[in-house]
């Protein structure tokens, strides 16, 4: 290995690998460091095994529904297969990652890499410095931990994607989306499972109705929800964890899992040596092309703080390629991000809330559906999906579109390619409906379910 580079990206995530990756089609000559896992949170720890899981957890509602369309089915689910299936899955992904790096002659560096300087990477393990014209921190982040007497008994998402055996009981503290999908999940394969927000409603940020409605699926679904509760203290027990909650109450059970927000992960990066500061979320401040306070020395993905996504953490490292290996500066659009909640049912969400689109334009038309799919017309499942746009009054520009349903993530998507082309109600009603599905309501919605004036509901 020769130690002077072009670029030395730290961490062989999401956005670290694809802007590797990409440097190195421009005849940069690239290293990569990665201290665990070729394929960083989303494959090894994140949004691939999750998936997995989620699938695996939406055979118990197909079982429940099957005896109405004539099956009779006798399931008994077995953990450990689905464990070990989901590492061989992950342990293939993460296999391709590395040999698509080095397909490109991108070197790849199995240690831990810290700033030593502006030009310079240490490798901690191998105790050696490498030197680079650029580096790019690709490092992401970490789970958060509230600072609790007893913390170390509860996980955090990285250890509940690999319980040894599936606890008979699961108290999560959080309300964002990982906390949700980890709740929906476990229900789903069979265990009790309570939730506990310090807010009084999951998901903040996303539009209300979403927010409400899935509240109630989950509850019918039959999650524990718990409000205006934090846990203060973790106890170990010979059969579980002892909870005591902010209101007083104490509880054991199984596991605790907190879902208490994840920081960016610059812990005892070096970032000093180069004279970079952190911004006060504890992320490191870059500008629109990804440089840091350091000319040479750049960030991608979520060590950046911005949106913690994967799509995202590509597009960013993408476009510090496109910038600076193939004269072409690109920037993100941040405004309009497709984003899915895959709980069951699931949410497929795009744009401005209600909220913030009143918020924002003062006069604006809300169109709402919400139904029995046909899915559940047979059995006695009443769960309803909910179909919902925002547009600017009269038939104007697509400001939202929020999905809570089947599939909701794959169609909000194909709104995304709509909305990014600027697609006003009129085009939506343009469109053609495909007959019998649900995504029809999206096309064939006639008046406003109510309107706002000037900021003030009406109708
Ligand atoms: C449970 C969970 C579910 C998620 N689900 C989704 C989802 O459904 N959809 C979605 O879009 N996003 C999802 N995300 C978010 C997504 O995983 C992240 O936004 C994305 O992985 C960020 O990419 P990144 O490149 O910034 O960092 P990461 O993918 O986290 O990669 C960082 C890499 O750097 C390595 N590293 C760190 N420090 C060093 C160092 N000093 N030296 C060498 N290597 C180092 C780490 O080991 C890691 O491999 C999920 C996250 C979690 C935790």
């Amino acid at each position: 290995m020769s130690d002077i580079f072009d670029l030395v990206v730290i961490g062989g995530g999401s956005g670290g690998v694809r802007a590797a990756r990409m440097a190195a089609t421009y005849g940069a000559k690239v290293a990569i460091i990665e201290e665990y896992r070729y394929g960083g949170t989303c494959v090894i720890r994140g949004c691939v095994p999750k998936k997995l899981f989620v699938y695996a957890s939406q055979f118990s509602g197909i079982f429940e529904n099957a005896a109405d369309f004539g099956w009779q089915v006798d399931a008994k689910f077995n953990w450990s297969t689905l464990l070990n299936n989901k590492n061989k899955e992950i342990t293939r992904l993460e296999g391709l990652y590395k040999k698509t790096l080095q397909n490109w002659d991108v070197t790849t560096i199995e240690d831990r890499g810290v700033i030593e300087g502006p030009n310079a990477v240490r490798l901690v393990n191998a105790d050696k410095v490498i030197k680079a014209k650029r580096i790019l921190i690709a490092t992401g982040g970490v789970p958060f931990k509230p600072n609790i007497k007893g913390a170390e008994f509860g996980i955090t998402s990285n250890e509940a994607l690999d319980f040894k055996t599936l606890p008979k009981s699961l108290l999560i503290e959080g309300g964002g989306y990982i906390a949700v999908e980890f709740a929906s999940i476990f229900l789903g394969l069979g265990v009790k499972t309570s939730l506990t927000y310090r807010r009084d409603l999951i998901l903040r940020g996303f539009d209300d109705d979403v927010r409400s409605d899935l509240e109630q699926s989950l509850k019918s679904r039959g999650l524990d929800m718990h409000y205006q509760a934090s846990i203060i203290k973790l106890e170990k027990t010979k059969t579980g964890v002892l909870v005591s909650f902010s209101n007083g109450e104490q509880a054991e059970f199984g596991a605790v899992m907190f879902a208490t927000g994840r920081m960016p992960n610059v812990k005892d990066l070096g970032l000093g040596k180069a004279g970079i500061s952190l911004n006060g979320q504890g992320a490191i401040d870059v500008d629109d092309y990804g440089q840091t306070m350091c000319p040479s020395i750049f960030a991608v993905g979520d060590v950046t703080g911005r949106v913690q996504l994967t799509p995202v953490a590509i597009r960013e490292g993408a476009a510090f390629v496109e910038t600076f290996y193939n004269d072409n500066p690109t920037k993100i659009d941040y405004s309009l991000i497709p984003t899915a909640v895959f709980t069951e049912p699931e949410i497929g969400t795009i744009g401005l809330s209600e909220e913030q689109a009143v918020k924002n334009y003062k006069n604006i038309d809300v169109y709402i559906a919400r139904f029995r799919p046909m899915k559940n017309t047979l059995g006695a499942k009443t769960e309803k999906v909910l179909f919902k746009l925002i547009t600017r009054k009269d038939g104007g520009r697509v400001l939202g579109c929020h999905i809570l349903g089947h599939s909701a993530g794959e169609m909000i998507q194909l709104i995304a390619i709509a909305m990014a082309m600027n697609a006003t109600k009129a085009d939506f009603d343009r469109a053609i409906a495909v007959h019998p599905t649900a995504a029809e309501e999206l096309v064939t919605f006639k008046a406003p379910s109510y309107v706002y004036e000037n900021g003030e509901k009406v109708g």
